[in-house]
């Protein structure tokens, strides 16, 4: 007997009708890069953070968060980091995300978090990935797959929205939600997670968890216990005691950006991003650079150009406004940032040359001091959060990775 696909029409054979492929771009790898421009990812500094969060942790797991290619320093050598260094799962937000560690060698378990999957359970089964799900469909449609393939029954997630209004069951729907996982022993109630939508203010972080434990108190009634109950990000880790539960999800603290000021000064940052000063000039005053004339020399002022723009997520929100180290001393942006290149006014900075280092985040140390730029800082200059200055370098900056 022949089994009916769940995907397919019925009578399509699967040879035939192949079922999408998951196609990631590359980024550009450190052996292609001839620019000097660069991003250097610290590894002891990230297994120094992961021990920082195992420490606060107190006896919770750490389950390290990987989406947006790990915060984009990386998901593969990261995630292969923090495995040997003792994180006992990882989180990732996209199916693409999770299969592209499986296929890198990644053995523990990978918490797949945004909860689409384009119905490619079958991925899912293959690549032993947990999803999270919070709706009736999709435990009948991956116990369909199940059943269809011949698998060991699945565990899954269950995420209950306790407070953040964008993902998750609503707790009055959880009693469906109960008799769907049930009727379908396919499927495994492993964990059951919230997110917190104001961790880092520490606001509302016991009203949701007071949600979060009556959502598991009606489950268990229902006699769906989960072994695995987690809500805490970065910040609940870190603040938050009762938060911590059997396991926590930090992902920025990993990198080293505390998620909000003073909550921890132990972590060290682990993206730097460094270039060289590829071209000089002597403007005299009332010359202007970079497009649109944004900036004129008040002064003979001479101005230096970094290969580094708005594509390599340079934000063009630091035109006439953000910092670049040389020679260990700050130089300010002139001008805008361009598409790939930036200028910086280093009239101030004695002996710059040809070739000299610029960092555009991270420390240095130069003949005329040491100074560094944070990723805080960068955020605050741009209005927006660490997060964002993270993940916005692009793929046309190769990431090398240092090992101290
Ligand atoms: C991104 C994310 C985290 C990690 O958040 P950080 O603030 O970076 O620690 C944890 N849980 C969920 C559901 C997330 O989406």
């Amino acid at each position: 007997m022949t089994v009916q696909h769940p995907l397919l029409e019925p009578g399509a054979s699967a040879l035939a009708t192949p079922l999408p492929r998951v196609l990631r771009p590359q980024r550009a790898v450190p052996s292609d890069a001839v620019r000097p421009t660069r991003a250097e990812i610290n590894l002891a500094n990230l297994r120094h953070n992961l021990r920082v969060l195992q420490r606060t942790a107190a006896g919770a797991e750490v389950w390290a968060v990987l989406k947006a290619d790990g915060y984009g320093h990386g998901a593969k050598a990261v995630a292969r980091t923090l495995e040997r260094a003792g994180a006992t799962g990882l989180c990732v937000a996209l199916l693409e995300e999770g299969i592209e560690l499986r296929e890198a060698g990644i053995r523990v378990p990978i918490l797949v978090m945004g909860g689409y999957y384009g119905r490619a359970w079958g991925e899912i089964l293959r690549h032993e990935l947990t999803p999270v799900v919070f709706d009736p469909g999709q435990i009948e449609e991956l116990a369909d797959e199940v059943r269809y393939s011949s698998s060991e029954p699945i565990a899954v997630h269950v995420k209950v929205d306790t407070g953040m209004g964008r993902l998750g069951v609503m707790p009055k729907d959880l009693g469906t939600l109960g008799a769907s996982l049930l009727r379908h022993p396919e499927v495994r109630l492993q964990g059951l997670m919230t997110h917190f939508a104001c961790a880092d203010t520490g606001q509302g972080i016991d009203d949701q968890l007071d949600r979060f434990e009556a959502a598991s108190a009606s489950l268990r009634a229902m006699g769906l216990s989960a072994e695995l109950r987690h809500a805490a990000n970065s910040a609940a880790a870190l603040s938050s005691p009762r938060a911590r539960l059997d396991l926590v999800r930090p992902g920025i603290a990993l990198f080293g950006v505390s998620p909000s000021e003073g909550l921890s000064t132990e972590l060290r940052p682990v993206m730097r991003i460094q270039s060289e000063v590829i071209a000089l000039r002597e403007l005299g005053a009332g010359m202007s650079a970079g497009y649109g004339a944004t900036w004129r020399a008040r002064r003979p002022s001479r101005v230096a150009t970094v290969p580094m723009g708005y594509a390599d997520g340079l934000s063009r929100g630091l035109s006439n406004n953000g910092h670049v180290l040389v020679r260990g001393k700050r130089a300010p942006i002139v001008g805008v940032v361009s598409m790939d290149m930036t200028m910086i006014d280093v009239t101030e900075i004695d002996g710059v040359r040809l070739g000299d280092e610029a960092v555009l985040l991270g420390a240095q140390k130069g003949p005329l001091g040491s100074d560094a730029i944070t990723t805080e800082e960068v955020a605050r200059q741009l209005g927006t959060i660490p997060w964002e200055v993270l993940t916005a370098v692009s793929r046309r900056v190769p990431r090398f990775y240092r090992e101290p």
